[in-house]
């Protein structure tokens, strides 16, 4: 895997707003934004009866480590104002860090890469439509083939929002 991937996700308000900000907010903190993928409307993975979300897969460049990099994420979800009410409940923004390039870790803060993407259909098809043949660091299969095998039932629609 080569690049550092995050997934962006809202499901409360106006979503695409919290999105564009979250971006802003990364960039204002030096991050670069090297490419986005489509915005995608997603079922909401865990717990039903909530709105569904609107994601997005940014591929950022960083001299950061990967707990600086989770810290400033922790203080651009915190600006934005999330309310935490419950795992897998409605939240203004998530932003998970999905691939820090080849680095394999897990500490009681960070794990990467992001233990849910091979069973996420929203995380794997926007990384399908970035880096389809990029091998996934632990499983050593590419974006295709974990989007071939995934079982998520979850929809997930391509829509023409832009960030
Ligand atoms: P959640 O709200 O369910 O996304 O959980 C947020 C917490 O997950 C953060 O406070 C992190 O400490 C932890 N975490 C573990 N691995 C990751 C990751 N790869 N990206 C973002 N957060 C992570």
């Amino acid at each position: 895997m080569n690049g550092i991937y995050l997934l962006l996700g809202s499901n409360m308000g106006n979503r695409l707003e919290y999105l564009r900000e979250a971006e802003q907010l990364l960039i204002s903190k030096g991050i670069q934004i090297v490419d986005e993928s489509s915005i995608y409307e997603t079922e909401p993975w865990g717990k039903e009866n909530q709105d569904w979300f609107l994601n997005v897969v940014l591929q950022i460049e960083t001299s950061s480590t990967p707990e600086v990099l989770l810290n400033m994420i922790l203080e651009v979800e915190k600006s934005i104002g999330r309310i935490r009410k419950e795992k897998w409940g409605e939240r203004s923004i998530d932003i998970d860090i999905l691939y820090y390039n080849e680095t394999v870790l897990k500490s009681d803060q960070l794990t990467v890469p992001h233990p849910g993407i091979p069973e996420r259909r929203f995380t794997l098809i926007p990384l399908v439509e970035m880096c389809p043949l990029e091998l996934h660091p632990t499983s050593l299969k590419n974006h295709m083939t974990l989007l071939a095998e995934c079982d998520d039932p979850l929809d997930c629609k391509l829509t023409d929002y832009k960030l």
